[in-house]
């Protein structure tokens, strides 16, 4: 007999069992393939999605301080705003950095509480 871990209690059990003897959760290969991987799979999942919205947030919020390092010598250059695109500039990359931030913060506490 070979021991193995439980997949949902951690415990030794047998590789032949079939659910485990502490607490009663079934040790399929899907169950077990999950633990290898650390973590059930639904929440890995998750996880991998919150990550591609952190990746989204970062990307939003570097995108509208680029956007504000571009916009700003033509706005300050010209003594008056030309153009209505000119005011909505810099208030446009505003709202990108706040976006990006608002989605950083909500990323990483959905990440945390997730577990
Ligand atoms: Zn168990």
């Amino acid at each position: 007999m070979i021991l193995t871990s439980c997949p949902h209690c951690r415990r030794a059990v047998s590789d032949h069992a079939q659910v485990c003897a502490y607490c009663g959760g079934a040790i399929t290969p899907e169950a077990k393939a999950e633990m290898a991987a650390g973590m059930p799979g639904p929440i890995r999942q998750t996880v991998a999605a919150l990550k591609f919205h952190r990746l989204v947030a970062i990307g939003l919020f570097w995108g509208g301080i680029l956007l504000a390092a571009l916009a700003t010598p033509s706005v300050t250059s010209n003594s008056e705003p030309q153009s209505s695109a000119a005011l909505l500039m810099p208030l446009l990359t505003l709202l990108m950095i706040f976006a990006g931030v608002m989605w950083y913060a909500v990323t990483k506490l959905r990440l945390r509480y997730r577990k």
